[in-house]
């Protein structure tokens, strides 16, 4: 597969460098040359088949043959390699697709289990060390670590916002130990971010480190993503088969970008809508045409507390090269408030225990939606990550996920540093 660079359209990778160089020129963000598109008669075929054979088909047709396909499928395979995506039912026109159920409890465990899979394939071949450095609201950085954890020629280097993630995160990566490290900043995701972006300009750490980035950025993790949205139609009754909207939580874009890519090849997804919380920057930049970051705020769905999201020009570069129609994405933001009532009204209406993050998607699906359609939002992580908040909503107790329960008593071994490179770098560089 070829990709160029959104910043500069004459740099083109193949899909292995995309994936080992994470960014291009500029810190231009690559895009497929082409976008493959299934046949009807295609995507039927695709739909009877199982998660991880039908991913296995989707990422060969989408990758190509420069990597061999019993590579790719065994990456799928061993990527994939956990309990399936469930759909719940919740009203008669509304389901949630939990897809965390994962070894890290979130969506994020597919890209970054198969990017890890993929890359180690790659490195094999180069027996080169790699540093993945990234930075995380939350749920990548577990995902992540979780998911290089061990692999050989592999070191991890994970910077978050101190004091900003739950501590169901902060156990499931910072703990971990071996080749990965943490780092906690004192400041807010986005100078996490940029201080990741500087590492990867540095003259001297570019000389001394093979540096990647495994942020939702990366193309093997967009792409492992694309599965998932194959599976909904899977899993959904057949006669909603093109009633179909489909509500996300939003913070880097990377999901509605697959969702997106996912609809480009064929499936016959009849809406997207988008929601953020109260970082709102691309719901203002739909109404006024205007981009304007605001300063990052702190919300209860701190995953989604991103207030320059990465993956926004794919988006709009999808909607340009398929001819379509920036407006018919529906968007929208929720308040804390908001989001506190919906976790409410789904768990005394309907019995079902949401998140903040789900909860968001959950709003604007149930505002959005018209009475011919059905709905489906991404439950992007369990509730238990968000445990202190949803009890405290809920006035309840959540029961004990046994897959995490021996995580609480392991210490925490992140360095602190404040938002300063020259710290940083001396980290990277083993100084
Ligand atoms: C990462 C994350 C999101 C945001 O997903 P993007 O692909 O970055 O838009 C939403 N919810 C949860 C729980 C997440 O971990």
């Amino acid at each position: 597969m070829k990709l160029y660079n959104l910043k500069d359209t004459k740099e083109e990778v193949n899909f292995s460098q995309a994936v080992k160089f994470g960014l291009g020129k500029n810190q231009g963000l690559f895009f497929p040359k082409k976008l493959p598109v299934f046949s009807k008669k295609k995507i039927k075929e695709l739909l009877n088949k199982k998660f991880v054979s039908r991913s296995q088909k989707i990422l060969s047709m989408l990758i190509g043959s420069e990597i061999k396909k019993k590579k790719i499928k065994n990456s799928v395979k061993s990527a994939f390699n956990f309990s399936k995506p469930k759909m719940i039912n919740i009203t008669n026109n509304i389901y949630c697709m939990e897809l965390f159920h994962g070894p890290t409890l979130a969506f994020k465990d597919y890209g970054a289990r198969f990017m890890a899979h993929i890359l180690s394939c790659l490195n094999n071949k180069d027996n080169k060390s790699i540093t993945i450095l990234t930075a995380t609201s939350g749920d990548t950085g577990a995902a992540v670590a979780h998911a290089f954890y061990k692999m050989k020629n592999i070191k991890v280097i994970i910077l978050y916002p101190k004091g900003k993630i739950s501590n169901v995160q902060k156990k499931l990566f910072c703990t971990l130990g071996k080749n990965i490290t943490t780092i906690s900043v004192n400041g807010s995701f986005d100078e996490c971010q940029k201080l990741v972006k500087k590492a990867f300009h540095d003259q001297e750490i570019k000389e001394n480190t093979q540096l990647n980035s495994a942020n939702s950025i990366n193309v093997s993790r967009l792409f492992a993503q694309i599965c998932y949205f194959f599976e909904i139609f899977y899993l959904i009754p057949k006669d909603l088969k093109n009633k179909l909207v489909i509500s996300i939580p939003c913070g880097n874009f990377g999901n509605l970008t697959a969702g997106l890519l996912a609809k480009s090849m064929g499936l016959p997804i009849k809406k997207f809508i988008l929601a953020t919380n109260s970082n709102n920057t691309v719901p203002r930049y739909l109404d006024t045409g205007i981009w304007n970051p605001y300063k990052t705020i702190s919300t209860m769905s701190n995953a989604m507390d991103i207030s320059r999201p990465n993956n926004w020009p794919r988006v709009e570069e999808i909607f340009h090269k398929k001819k379509w129609n920036i407006k018919d994405l529906k968007y929208g933001y929720v308040s804390e408030k908001k989001t506190e009532k919906n976790i409410k009204d789904l768990y005394q209406k309907y019995q079902y225990i949401s998140e903040p993050h789900a909860a968001i998607a959950y709003t604007l699906l149930k505002n959005k939606l018209k009475s011919n359609e059905h709905g489906v939002f991404l439950g992007t992580a369990h509730p238990i990550k968000f445990q202190d908040t949803v009890e405290k909503i809920l006035n309840i107790k959540l029961k004990e996920k046994n897959s995490i329960s021996n995580i609480f008593h392991l210490k925490d071994l992140s360095y602190n540093i404040q938002p300063n490179f020259n710290k940083l770098k001396k980290i990277l560089l083993n100084k």
